[in-house]
């Protein structure tokens, strides 16, 4: 898997570094105990959002019962944001975990439809996505202005 190739070939888990940088950072939708709720700096598709444990698990079944409500809040929350913002938009989840790579970091990442692939995207699997992660965050908290009011 090429993900763990890339994982591999830092000194510490490229996750634990983004929930450390991001919880500080205006790309931060919400955060309880054990899970932070992101818009990512990479973000493929407007509005993505990304919910990460706090802590370097790399499966839902190493959860204990406090993670695992945890998780159900921060879906919950994330999930509220955008039908409050965006009205009831369909979207797509992934999760992600490998239960026999103590390596990897489990992460579920969320992805609102609100466009389709065009030509570009389908030829080079390059996305274009033209909503800042930073402004993603601020219009699913109900804070964005677009200054034409
Ligand atoms: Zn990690």
């Amino acid at each position: 898997m090429r993900e763990l190739k890339v994982i591999g070939s830092f000194s510490r888990c490229p996750y634990c570094d983004i929930v450390e940088k991001e919880s500080k950072s205006e790309r931060l939708l919400y955060e309880n105990e054990h899970f932070t709720v992101i818009a990512p700096y990479c973000s493929k598709v407007p509005y993505e959002l990304w919910i990460l444990p706090k802590d370097h698990i790399n499966h839902i079944s190493s959860f204990d019962q406090d993670q695992l409500d945890s998780l159900g809040k921060a879906i919950r929350s994330a999930l509220s944001c955008l039908r409050d913002n965006m009205g009831e938009i369909p979207y797509n989840y992934m999760f992600y975990q490998l239960r026999d790579e103590p390596g990897y970091h489990f992460n579920l990442k969320l992805q609102p439809v609100t466009t389709k692939a065009a030509g570009f995207e389908k030829n080079t699997d390059v996305y274009i996505n033209t909503m800042p992660p930073e402004t993603a965050v601020k219009y699913l908290q109900g804070n964005f202005q677009d200054g034409s009011e």
